[in-house]
């Protein structure tokens, strides 16, 4: 049995550059690996989602069906890294992180997850009373996660970007939590 404090390594884990690479040939203008402590979590985002989103309970990708800040504390604690990605404005921000994730899977990142930029629209309406109808592609945003968008982009030295509303049609920030 392995010890818990020996942490296991992808078999065939990339170079941080490989990863941004795989981001960058998917369609985004930038990516960087980031430590998941600079990642910045509050409450105050969930209140913007609760009392300035129409999708607030509609889905089952939003709050409050989705982790809260304290929540993906305890959850960015178990990982160390993740890719920070922002996408081409005419790219699709959901598909680029949900194909990042798979691949990452497949090459040993067995943790990745990934956190998208729009509510998602796969189904109108959303079974949220029952059950998910594409959980392989349905992922909630960093804001439907209490993750202060904007902050963690500037700590992360993206300060070039102009900010965006975080869910809103131009936003082009995603994340995939690596391990
Ligand atoms: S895939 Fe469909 S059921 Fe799942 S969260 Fe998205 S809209 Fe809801």
């Amino acid at each position: 049995m392995i010890p818990d404090n020996v942490k296991m390594i992808p078999k065939s884990i990339r170079s941080n550059q490989e990863l941004i690479q795989e981001a960058l040939d998917l369609g985004c203008t930038k990516a960087k690996v980031v430590l998941t402590q600079t990642i910045s979590r509050a409450h105050w985002v969930k209140l913007h989602c609760q009392f300035g989103c129409s999708q607030y309970g509609k889905l089952l990708t939003c709050p409050p069906c989705t982790p809260d800040a304290d929540e993906m504390a305890e959850i960015l604690g178990e990982y160390e890294k993740a890719l920070l990605i922002n996408a081409a404005p005419d790219a699709n921000v959901q598909e680029i992180v949900v194909a990042l994730e798979n691949s990452f899977k497949e090459k040993g990142y067995f943790k990745a997850f990934a956190l998208g930029a729009q509510p998602c629209d796969l189904c109108d309406p959303c079974t949220v009373s029952t059950f998910c109808q594409h959980p392989e592609k349905a992922r909630p945003t960093l804001q439907a996660c209490g993750i202060d968008v904007i902050t963690t982009v500037d700590k992360n030295g993206w300060t070039d970007l102009a900010p965006d509303k975080p869910c809103s049609d131009s936003h082009t920030i995603g994340m995939v939590l690596l391990g």
